[in-house]
């Protein structure tokens, strides 16, 4: 498994091309923005680009999915359906988010409709990429529909906006849950085992066992619930 990340947008947000390195089949997930080096990548290293994979529908996430999909129009548009809502509303988002009409296109967020979702992936569902396998959980909290994709032979989970280095997402936004995402995390990631590693939508990798034992959220230390 070949995983290229690229940070993008204001929000520094982790686009990952991940490849089977047998046979060069990919999937791209959480395309943030426009950007040709995200296609320039796929095209310079032979990649069969075969899914577009969404963990949630945050503007930083999908926000290249139109131009990617545009490269590579065989490639899937996949994402949980109970995260379509918030996807598609993608033009609308940074409105949501208090910015002025006249300001998006300075901004870089005049965005245009998403492409519709190929098909809705479903918890448990295994998407198998060349020889990569990659479990799709359902972990709500951040979002209604947030996903995280688990490669259990590469000991990798993808883990977008649920959990990070020392933190956790935010619970504050349309469809957040605090309580919920504590359990999902609990449930979808942390059921892993120590050795995985976790790749986060925003800043630094991190493991399984390391969040176990200094995650602040996760030890107790910060009780927050109810
Ligand atoms: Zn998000
Ligand atoms: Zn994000």
């Amino acid at each position: 498994m070949i995983v290229q990340t690229f940070v993008q947008t204001a929000f520094q947000q982790n686009t990952r091309v991940v490849s089977c390195s047998n046979t060069g089949a990919a999937i791209c997930i959480d395309p943030g923005e426009p950007s040709p080096d995200v296609a320039g990548y796929i095209r310079d290293e032979g990649l069969d680009l075969k899914s577009i994979v969404l963990t949630h529908g945050h503007l930083d996430h999908v926000g290249g999915t139109a131009s990617i999909k545009r490269e590579f129009p065989d490639a899937e548009v996949l994402l949980h359906a109970e995260e379509n809502d918030l996807y598609t509303s993608l033009p609308q988002q940074p409105l949501m988010m208090g910015i002025q009409p006249h300001q998006l296109a300075a901004l870089g967020m005049d965005y245009e409709d998403p492409p519709a979702a190929t098909r809705f992936v479903e918890h448990g569902e295994v998407l198998q990429v060349g020889d990569l396998k990659f479990e799709i959980r359902h972990c709500p909290g951040h979002t209604l529909g947030h996903i995280v994709l688990a490669e259990h032979d590469q000991k990798t989970v993808f883990t977008g906006d649920c959990l990070f280095n020392g933190t956790i997402g935010r619970t504050d936004l349309p469809g957040g849950s605090y309580d919920r995402l504590i359990s999902s995390i609990g449930e979808q990631v942390m059921s892993l085992s120590d050795e995985f590693v976790v790749m986060c939508g925003h800043g630094p990798d991190t493991t399984v066992g390391s969040e176990r034992t200094n995650n602040p959220f996760l030890t107790g230390l910060y009780q927050l619930g109810s």
